[in-house]
Order: C-alpha cells, then sequence, then structure tokens
C-alpha cells in the first residue's frame, strides 16, 4: 500500500498501523480500526487525485477549443480542434502523450513564424533607418551642390574670359556628375530595400500558406477533396451565426447516391470512387462559391447553403441531381452509359435549431425520397 500513500496524513496512518502489528497486536480491534482510517485516507486521496485529473483533462479541453479564439491566425484554430479531438475518454496515456506533441508542434510552428515576422520587421526597420539617413546626406548635398550652382552661374554671368567660363562650365559639369552617381547609389538602395522588403513577407506568406494548407487538409476529405465531418461543423458553426446576425437564410441539404453498393459490385471500387469524385466535382461546379459541399462518409453528401429560402435550395439540389444523371461517368458491358442518381431532402434552417435537430429533418425526407422511388429531392417538413 505504500505506493499509494502520497500525502504526509496516510504515510502518518500507515506508520501506526505498521507500529500496532509489530507490537505483537494484542488488540486485534485496534489494527481493524486503524487498518480502516488508513484505507479511508488512501480513498480520500484517491478520489482527489482522479478529480485532479479530470479537471486537468476538461481545462486542456476548454483551452484547445477557444485557442483559435486567442490568437488572429485561423490555422491555429483548426490545429488546436484536432487536437482536442485526440483526447476522447476514456483516455489512454499514448493519447495524452500524442496530444502534448501536436501541442509542441504547433506552439513551434507558430514560433517559428512569428520568428520570421520579427526577422522581417527588424530588416525593414534597418533598412528604413539607412534609407533616411541616406536621403539626409543626399539631401545636404543637394542643398550644397545647389547654392554652388548658384555661385558658378552668377560668376558665368559676370564672367568674360573664355578661360574662367571653360573652367567654370567643367565644374558644374563635375559636379552633376557627382550628384547624379550619388542619386544613382540611393536608387539602388531603395531598389535593395524594396527587394529584401519584399523577400520577407513571400517567406512569411509562404510559410502561412503552408500552415493554412495543412489545416484544410485537416479538414477535407482526401478522396473527394469534399469537407469532411470536421470541416462541416466548423463551417455550419460559422454560418449558422452569420445567418442569425444577418436575418437571412440557410438551408441544407443531404444527399445519398442510390444503389451505390450496386456500382460497386458490377463495376469495381476504383469506378464506385470516381462517381463520389464526380459528383463532389459537380457539386462545386454547380452551386455559389459561398455554398459548401460535405461528404458524411460513405455515399452520403451533405450541402450547406447560406442566402438560399428552402425553395430555392430545392431547386439547386434538384438541378445537380439532373446534371448528375446526365453525366456518362459509367457503361455497362455493352458500351451503354450507365445512369446514375441520388436521392437528397432539403431543409431550410429554423430559428435557434441545432445541427442535429435540422440533420434529422432532411433525414427524414431522404428517406421518403428512397421510399417514394429514389432519383428524387424531398423537401424536409417545417420547423
Ligand atoms: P440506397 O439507394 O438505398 O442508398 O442503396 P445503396 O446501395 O446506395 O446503399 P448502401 O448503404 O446499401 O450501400 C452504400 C455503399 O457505398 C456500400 C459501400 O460499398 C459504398 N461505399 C461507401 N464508401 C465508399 C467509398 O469510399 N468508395 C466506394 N467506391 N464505395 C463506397
Ligand atoms: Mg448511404
Ligand atoms: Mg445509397
Amino acid at each position: 500500500m505504500q505506493p499509494f500513500c502520497s500525502q504526509d496524513g496516510s504515510r502518518r496512518l500507515l506508520r501506526a498501523l505498521i507500529a500496532v502489528v509489530e507490537g505483537g497486536a494484542e488488540q486485534p480491534e485496534a489494527v481493524r480500526a486503524q487498518a480502516r482510517e488508513v484505507w479511508l485516507a488512501i480513498d480520500r486521496e484517491r478520489n482527489a487525485d482522479d478529480a485532479v485529473r479530470d479537471g486537468l483533462v476538461d481545462l486542456a479541453r476548454l483551452l484547445l477549443d477557444h485557442l483559435g479564439e486567442l490568437v488572429p491566425q485561423p490555422w491555429v484554430g483548426v490545429q488546436a480542434g484536432a487536437i482536442r479531438d485526440q483526447l476522447q475518454a476514456p483516455l489512454q496515456p499514448q493519447q495524452v502523450e500524442q496530444a502534448q506533441n501536436a501541442v509542441r508542434d504547433l506552439l513551434m510552428r507558430h514560433s517559428v513564424l512569428r520568428k520570421s515576422e520579427d526577422d522581417a520587421h527588424n530588416t525593414a526597420k534597418a533598412l528604413i533607418d539607412l534609407l533616411v539617413r541616406k536621403l539626409g546626406d543626399y539631401a545636404a548635398e543637394g542643398g550644397e551642390y545647389n547654392a554652388r550652382l548658384e555661385q558658378r552661374l552668377a560668376r558665368l554671368q559676370a564672367s568674360t574670359e573664355w578661360d574662367e567660363i571653360r573652367q567654370l562650365v567643367q565644374e558644374v559639369l563635375d559636379d552633376s556628375r557627382s550628384m547624379q552617381q550619388r542619386s544613382g547609389e540611393l536608387g539602388a538602395h531603395l531598389a535593395e530595400a524594396q527587394r529584401q522588403a519584399q523577400a520577407a513577407q513571400e517567406r512569411i506568406r509562404a510559410l502561412e500558406g503552408e500552415l493554412e494548407q495543412a489545416s484544410q487538409q485537416l479538414q477535407q476529405d482526401p478522396l473527394t477533396g469534399a469537407l469532411n465531418r470536421r470541416g462541416l461543423d466548423a463551417e455550419f458553426e460559422r454560418m449558422r451565426t452569420r445567418a442569425a446576425r444577418q436575418g437571412l437564410p440557410l438551408a441544407m441539404a443531404l444527399l445519398d447516391l442510390d444503389h451505390f453498393k450496386a456500382v460497386n459490385d458490377t463495376y469495381g471500387h476504383d469506378v464506385g470512387d470516381a462517381v463520389l469524385k464526380a459528383l463532389v466535382a459537380l457539386a462545386k461546379r454547380l452551386v455559389r462559391p459561398s455554398d459548401r459541399v460535405a461528404r458524411l462518409g460513405g455515399e452520403e453528401f451533405m450541402l450547406l447553403l447560406p442566402d438560399a429560402p428552402a425553395q430555392q435550395a430545392l431547386l439547386v439540389v434538384q438541378r445537380l441531381l439532373a446534371a448528375f444523371s446526365e453525366q456518362t461517368l459509367v457503361h455497362d458491358a455493352a458500351g451503354r452509359r450507365v445512369p446514375l442518381s441520388f436521392s437528397a431532402g432539403v431543409a431550410q434552417l429554423c430559428a435557434d435549431e441545432t445541427f442535429a435537430a435540422i440533420y434529422q429533418r432532411v433525414d427524414a425526407a431522404l428517406l421518403r425520397a428512397k421510399q417514394a422511388g429514389r432519383n428524387r429531392v424531398e423537401p424536409a417538413r417545417g420547423c
């Protein structure tokens, strides 16, 4: 039991118990009472340890949940969300270790980026400093040059001696040549400063681009390039908040390919994959740029259509269905085109409706579309 007794209280009780036992234990009652006290103390400690551990895990989840709001770079929030999802109960030590490594990696990337930004700032500051000084020198020299020029012009006007005139003209020419050289140097400095500032900015942009891409991959289905469930959740939240704030509608459609198992069984998995990719590509082409296409898994897809009332969303999905079934993707053994289709349910988000609630409505509408013979789009029941 000794390893459990991390705290002084239970250690003292345990020592007392050992003393009672080593003393010959003439009174078994005393041993029992003492042992019971030790046991209760250990139990209390263990409960406290559990509470501390659970509290720490909750704290970590809370921090990871809101990290995205604390820093301006959107990729940080996405990566933190992914790490948070790793911390699913029941927790295993490997999960904690993985999450630790992921957080360390995130911090490292962030600090690399910040260091690059600092470097760029310092370079820019040094260059501006240099330029201001050079400009000052140039302006001072320019002032002297003008004064000299005026003096020489005055002398030139007064002069009648050819030698003196020739001498003065030569001086003016020499002086202006050296000024020209100065201004050329200044121009070169300016160009170099601009080049360095641009290079630093490009370096940062490339780094940020890489991180954005890595984050996007976390939100993407690798086969079709549609959003995955994580991406869908994030987009739905964003669109729902925006729709509520602006008082605009938000529509959702749930699509499921018809008899897709038969397509796989008859033409092979690769053909099935090609059909999934083709549907996503077509959907992306036909919907508005602000609409989103997500793959919920298997051959089930979701469309999010902001600013679209139910009736308009229904038309969009019907248009997509018509275009999809007209595509020539699969041929039978005789070379004939195999018609493909999907069934879908469409709903407009009600006030304060959760994702789970609207999903239930579109899912019920999808089921009705399947039962009514497939290859059709059904509106969901009202709020
Ligand atoms: P229904 O019209 O009722 O929807 O019939 P269905 O055959 O489409 O539905 P079912 O759920 O029975 O079968 C879905 C099939 O989708 C089963 C599986 O082979 C296929 N599928 C799921 N994920 C993938 C994938 O990533 N690639 C391919 N090629 N097929 C997949
Ligand atoms: Mg299905
Ligand atoms: Mg299906």
